[in-house]
């Protein structure tokens, strides 16, 4: 046998995070880790179970009954919605326009489903009139969309339209709202969404652990009403409802932590405000925004369907993109990343997520890639772009 490993004690560099996340998170929420846990039977766990699902309810934009923290990251959140809504044999409808989008398809294609797709370029939002011709072609029995795509910039654009043509084809809908709950306008309710899951740690800037999920009536309907069980008992939501429903009975321990961090982060939400936070995220990215186009970098997706919670920046010509990310690591312990799929290479992805959304955080990050960019060599107007951050934020 080994001896006793000598670990340090823990003492990670102190980075500002923005790239796709995890986000910076807020002081009060880290605060709230460390609160002593209770069991996660406790009387007053239940209260806070209830708290937490109704500030997950404002923060969707629902009156949903089941909305619900799933335990695991954004994934498997994902997976709940995804495996519990696909029946084998059923068709599950899946876009290409982005990472996400092919790991809806993969997850369909686990629970049984035959995934079809629809096609849009990577950067761009799915157009009604193609989900409409794939509807009259397949007849999906569901729908996936990712309505912020992290891979690309792009955000989806037209949910009710498109949410419309599912309905009239008698399909659910739904919807990967990882990168915007929280931080870009989201309306589950009011644009017909049946099923969405989404992420702590982008908008939220809570820690990963605790994913928040939400189901209306049909969803649920068709969920409770399968003739096969889903895949996965762990995540199987007929199950999670005799703990987050009336019963309150055991299946898995909850992550007590991550719950009481998730509740602080919904409580900074719903103090701020939901439509003042999507306010915010669209003025403080919006100063980043002016600054690397005023350096002469485009943004990837086109303005329309720009993604204020994370900016695809074009990578100049005369560096390359790896160099650039490794120098504001190193001279300023801020955290961007690199394209993914087909944007490798070609962009930066840099995140503006709740608590990274703030003035301060986008000016290092202009500094930042103007200092890399002019020590690199890169053909850029380093100069043009602070002064066209600073700008915009003092019009604020
Ligand atoms: C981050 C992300 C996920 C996955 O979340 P994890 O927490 O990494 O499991 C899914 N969809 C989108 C759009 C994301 O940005």
């Amino acid at each position: 046998m080994t001896d006793a490993p000598d670990v340090g004690e823990l003492s990670p560099p102190q980075r500002t995070l923005m790239g796709p996340g995890p986000s910076p998170v807020h002081p009060r929420v880290l605060k709230a880790m460390s609160t002593p846990l209770v069991g996660h039977l406790d009387p007053s766990f239940v209260d806070i179970m209830d708290e937490t699902q109704e500030l997950l309810r404002y923060a969707f934009r629902t009156d949903n009954e089941w909305t619900i923290p799933v335990s695991g990251t954004g994934s498997a959140a994902m997976e709940a919605a995804i495996g519990n809504l696909t029946e084998p044999g059923d068709t599950f409808l899946a876009p290409t326009n982005g990472y996400f989008g092919d790991r809806m398809a993969e997850m369909a294609r686990r629970a049984g489903g035959e995934v079809v797709r629809v096609d849009a370029p990577w950067g761009e939002p799915l157009d009604p009139a193609d989900v409409a011709d794939a509807f009259a072609e397949h007849q999906p029995d569901v729908f996936g969309f990712v309505h912020a795509e992290t891979s690309t910039g792009a955000k989806q654009t037209n949910v009710p339209e498109l949410t419309d043509i599912a309905h009239e084809h008698d399909a659910l809908v739904v919807a990967d709202t990882v990168t915007s709950l929280g931080g870009v306008e989201l309306r589950i309710d009011e644009w017909g969404i049946d099923a969405a899951y989404s992420g702590p740690q982008k908008c939220l800037s809570c820690p990963p652990g605790a994913s928040p999920l939400t189901l209306n009536d049909d969803a649920m309907d068709k969920v409770l009403s399968r003739e096969e069980d889903p895949r996965s008992w762990y995540l199987d939501l007929s199950l999670l409802e005799g703990y987050w429903g009336d019963e309150r009975a055991y299946h898995h321990t909850a992550p007590v932590s991550n719950v009481y961090a998730l509740r602080e982060a919904l409580r900074l939400v719903a103090e701020e405000g939901i439509e003042a936070r999507w306010g915010r995220h669209e003025r403080v990215a919006g100063a980043l925004k002016a600054g690397v186009e005023a350096m002469g970098l485009g943004l990837n997706p086109e303005d329309d369907y720009w993604l204020p919670s994370l900016n695809a920046v074009r990578v100049p010509a005369g560096v390359e993109d790896g160099d650039v990310i490794d120098y504001v690591l190193d001279h300023y312990d801020l955290e961007i990343a690199s394209g993914l799929g087909a944007l490798e290479g070609d962009v930066f992805r840099i995140g503006c997520m709740g608590h990274g959304a703030r003035p301060e955080n986008v000016t290092l990050v202009v500094a930042a890639l103007a200092d890399a960019f002019d020590a690199l060599g890169a053909d850029v107007d380093a100069a043009a772009g602070l002064a066209a951050t600073r700008e915009a934020l003092r019009e604020q």
